[in-house]
């Protein structure tokens, strides 16, 4: 079992590595944004490609069914490619692979990969990204990062999100970031509304680097 699991993995990371290299070939920027389901992964890649008005973001979008998903990024104007895992728990670098093929990315762009909602599986597979995201939302209960470990500590970014809904939970900020800091003592950590808009100007502002924003003036929340 344990020879199967790093077949699967050295075989992945083969796959990682080249769509790495294409990326960096093309100046691309990539991000995997990795969660459980409902967190707001999609509303916030809608919402932040509104707000980066016209510049270059493409999406694939990653569900056990339907391309409910890319169709609502479609909607936004970007392109999207939906990737349908079946029974699969998680994207794997060959799959993104393909869809990199037919979304014809542009140089010098944005590429945002929404894994499938899941703070287990996506965790253990490199897609050959830049920056792996993990996201939680404030419903989600503070101890995630606890019980689920890994993602929180090989992700660069940690965004917490719906925290226009904090004064209807119990949630605590602080408890869960000391649970966060304890396995990721590092990582910065964005506290955001795709609904209110509150922390999306310090998102966009992660984000600038990749897309030579300091020309382009970025529309507000
Ligand atoms: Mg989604």
């Amino acid at each position: 079992m344990v020879q199967i699991e790093q077949d699967i993995l050295s075989k992945n990371n083969a796959y990682a590595h080249e769509n790495r290299q294409l990326l960096a070939g093309q100046g691309i920027f990539a991000l995997n944004l990795v969660s459980g389901p409902g967190s707001g992964k999609t509303t916030l890649l809608c919402k932040t490609i509104t707000m980066l008005g016209g510049l270059p973001v493409a999406v694939i979008e990653g569900d056990q069914q339907t391309s409910q998903d890319a169709e609502r990024i479609r909607a936004t104007g970007a392109p999207a490619v939906q990737i349908n895992t079946g029974k699969g728990c998680h994207l794997d670098a060959h799959m993104v692979g393909h869809a990199m093929s037919r979304l014809a990315l542009k140089d010098d762009s944005l590429l945002m990969i929404e894994n499938v909602g899941n703070l287990v599986c996506p965790a253990a597979f490199d897609l050959g990204e830049g920056e792996k995201v993990a996201l939680l939302s404030v419903t989600e209960g503070e101890d995630k990062p606890a019980k689920y470990p890994l993602l929180f500590r090989e992700a660069s970014l940690i965004i917490l999100t719906k925290i226009d809904l904090l004064p209807h939970l119990d949630f605590s900020v602080e408890l869960f970031t000391q649970h966060l800091r304890r396995v990721n003592p590092s990582a910065p950590l964005l506290m955001l509304s795709a609904r209110s808009g509150e922390g999306l100007p310090a998102w966009l502002e992660f984000l600038r680097p990749s897309l030579t924003l300091n020309q382009v003036q970025v529309a507000g929340p």
